[in-house]
């Protein structure tokens, strides 16, 4: 759905999307859609601003990924709110001083007239999954040794490579 700043000239546009796994590309991300996406809100421009756009509104989403240390799946569901700025890009060259407002609300920018929904909520699905993709914070990860999934299986394989590394340079330096 494409949000046109025209439209929202005339009047507030009130959204109710829901995009299907699939309509939103993530796999580059390595993550894949397991529910639709739900998107509600609203989408104005703001008087006196010289354009600036305010969407704000909520999703639903479940995503999967695979756990960073394990390699099993990882189901992430999310529900957020948002309440976005965004300026015309065209503004920056106009005038040089573009107010960044500090830590309390980040600024983008748009062109050609408005801005696609899809964009919008692909980079706030991106930015709200955490860094680390994990099935738990203690996940034991995988034995490097057998293969074992040590949250599954205590494997009694010897591992302290690291240990062993530093106990040769330092065999070396004496
Ligand atoms: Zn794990
Ligand atoms: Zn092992």
């Amino acid at each position: 759905m494409f949000l046109s700043v025209k439209q929202m000239e005339l009047r507030k546009i009130r959204f109710d999307e829901i995009f299907e796994p699939g309509q939103i590309e993530f796999t580059s991300e390595n993550l894949e859609q397991i529910s639709p996406l739900h998107a509600v809100g609203t989408a104005e421009v703001l008087k006196n601003t010289g354009g600036e756009v305010r969407i704000q509104g909520r999703y639903t989403i479940e995503l999967k990924a695979v756990c960073d240390r394990c390699l099993i799946d990882v189901r992430l569901p999310l529900d957020m709110a948002f309440d976005l700025f965004y300026q015309p890009a065209a503004r920056i060259a106009r005038d040089e001083e573009v107010e960044i407002h500090e830590g309390e609300v980040e600024i983008g920018f748009y062109q050609g007239g408005g801005l696609e929904l899809a964009d919008i909520l692909r980079e706030q699905i991106l930015l709200a999954l955490p860094m680390q993709r994990v099935c738990s914070e203690d996940c034991k990860g995988i034995c490097p040794v057998c293969g074992a999934n040590r949250n599954q299986k205590n494997c009694d394989c010897h591992v302290s490579p690291v240990n062993d590394q530093w106990g040769a340079l330092r065999k070396l330096e004496i």
